[in-house]
């Protein structure tokens, strides 16, 4: 059994910090008592005096492939990063796969993050192979993840109508050869997966994640739903994340992605939105009444110009709201407590009542409880209650930001940068200690990383080569089709 006390922790009914000690056994918090009232015999006792205790952080969208391919982009828009794709993450070695997962699981738990939405992408389709090795790095770091790995049938270039034909020739040619396999076969690999599942419901769960709807056949998107029904898993794409995707939907389907989804009846609880840059109040209404999780992810969204999503909006239709980071090829870093932060303050530039801007509470609580039921975790992680998983994390009260300690909860959302983090516990495993890890060696990913890096851009310097002469032709195309008026009711998006 393991004891945390002398600490202050946050309380989930009130979302208040209260001196407290956590009495764990194995893996579980079995009670949550008045400070010295459990005696310490027999127990390892982790000493939280002089620390802010809060639950592990979850992030609500993230991709292990980018790990490898952090800090490669300055001036990109998401259109840029997808036509990047192929050389930023393509020709891994299953190893590499490992690796990159391993270095973002690593990153997180270091920055007080214990459980992650994992859309992994491989191409031109998932594989068994690929998806475990993901899995296992998430395992042998220790923290929680729901991986879903990211599929499509239309590459980039099939799914943006129009923007085939506005490349020139041989390069319309070479980019058309980018071709995913058929929808029924990343459905098997799905399918293959989900029956082989070894690494536990409440550890690593499998999700899927058909990645853009656009980008997805309508007959595949029904086979991924009916696949997720089948086995009872959850879902994350990537909806309304650029301007760009908000008018191709338009154009496409004459309704809204959410719309579409709603009429191919994917929307369910367990089906978790990245981004949701631009819904509209429909589009919220309908995944509030689906139970539906958006993972806001505002770090991504200003470095790729995305927008400003309109969390408080969500909040407000009843949309259960998680935070995220995103990738590290559009973060770069996959600290939650600057996803917290950022969250915090894009919500104020909108121009509007400060009773509307979110609170430092209702920030904190999507990073916790609302990730938590975005990854399908709920109730089991995401608070400090009896009958949770022990993921916790002790924040270190001499840290710098601390310094004075005016208002708990304000100074972990708007101070914190994760180098206050000092314990980190999961499952009842201290995985981090004084900010180093007890478990994992992550000195020697940091080898293997140059290797990977180095070798990657060799095998991959061709198709970079292309992906380089097809990028003016593609901001050009896609600025012009994000310049048709788009208006999303309720929110003032340009
Ligand atoms: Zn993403």
């Amino acid at each position: 059994m393991m004891l945390i006390s002398g600490g202050k922790v946050l309380r989930s009914g009130t979302m208040r910090f209260e001196a407290a000690d956590l009495v764990i056994d194995g893996d579980t918090i079995v009670d949550v008592v008045s400070p010295g009232s459990v005696a310490a015999e027999g127990k390892l006792v982790v000493d939280a005096r002089d620390r802010l205790v809060i639950p592990g952080l979850v992030n609500g969208h993230n991709h292990a492939q980018t790990n490898l391919a952090k800090g490669l982009a300055d001036r990109w828009t998401l259109e840029a990063l997808l036509n990047h794709a192929p050389w930023t993450g393509g020709r891994r070695t299953l190893e590499e796969k490992y690796l990159s997962a391993a270095i973002g699981a690593c990153e997180m738990l270091k920055k007080g993050c214990t459980a992650t939405y994992d859309m992994f992408a491989e191409f031109p389709l998932p594989t068994v192979e690929g998806v475990n090795a993901v899995a296992q790095a998430y395992a042998d770091v220790g923290i929680r993840a729901a991986v879903a790995p990211m599929m499509a049938d239309r590459s980039f270039y099939e799914a943006i109508p129009g923007l085939a034909d506005a490349l020139p020739e041989p390069l319309r040619t070479q980019a058309l050869a980018i071709r995913y396999a058929p929808g029924a076969q990343s459905v098997d690999v799905c399918r293959e997966l989900a029956r082989g599942w070894r690494f536990g419901s409440d550890r690593i769960r499998l999700a899927l994640g058909p990645t853009i709807p656009h980008h997805c056949s309508d007959a595949f998107l029904v086979a991924c739903r009916d696949l997720g029904r089948e086995f009872d898993i959850g879902f994350q794409m990537h909806v309304a994340e650029s301007k760009m995707q908000a008018v191709v939907a338009m154009k496409k389907y004459g309704r809204t992605l959410v719309a579409h989804l709603d009429e191919l009846s994917l929307l369910k609880p367990g089906f978790c939105v990245a981004h949701g840059v631009w819904l509209d109040d429909d589009d919220r209404a309908r995944l509030a009444a689906n139970g539906c999780s958006v993972s806001h992810n505002p770090g991504s969204n200003m470095k790729l110009a995305s927008g400003l999503a309109d969390a408080r909006a969500m909040l407000g239709a009843g949309v259960n709201l998680a935070l995220g980071t995103d990738g590290a090829g559009s973060s770069d870093n996959l600290n939650m407590f600057e996803a917290m932060r950022l969250a915090s303050f894009v919500s104020r530039v909108h121009d509007r009542d400060c009773s509307l801007w979110l609170s430092t509470q209702e920030v904190l609580r999507a990073a916790t409880e609302g990730g938590a039921q975005a990854l399908g975790f709920g109730g089991l992680i995401g608070r400090l209650d009896r009958g949770c998983k022990a993921d916790v994390v002790l924040l270190d009260l001499a840290a710098p930001h601390y310094v004075p300690l005016n208002d708990p909860v304000n100074q972990v959302v708007h101070c914190e940068d994760g180098t206050g983090v000092h314990t980190v516990v999961v499952g009842g495993r201290v995985l981090l200690e004084a900010g180093k890890f007890t478990a994992f060696d992550f000195d020697a990913l940091r080898a293997q990383a140059a290797r990977a890096v180095e070798r990657l851009m060799e095998v991959n310097a061709e198709s970079r080569a292309l992906c380089e002469k097809l990028e003016p032709y593609v901001n050009q195309y896609c600025t012009g089709l994000a310049a048709t008026p788009y208006h999303v009711a309720g929110f003032c998006q340009h």
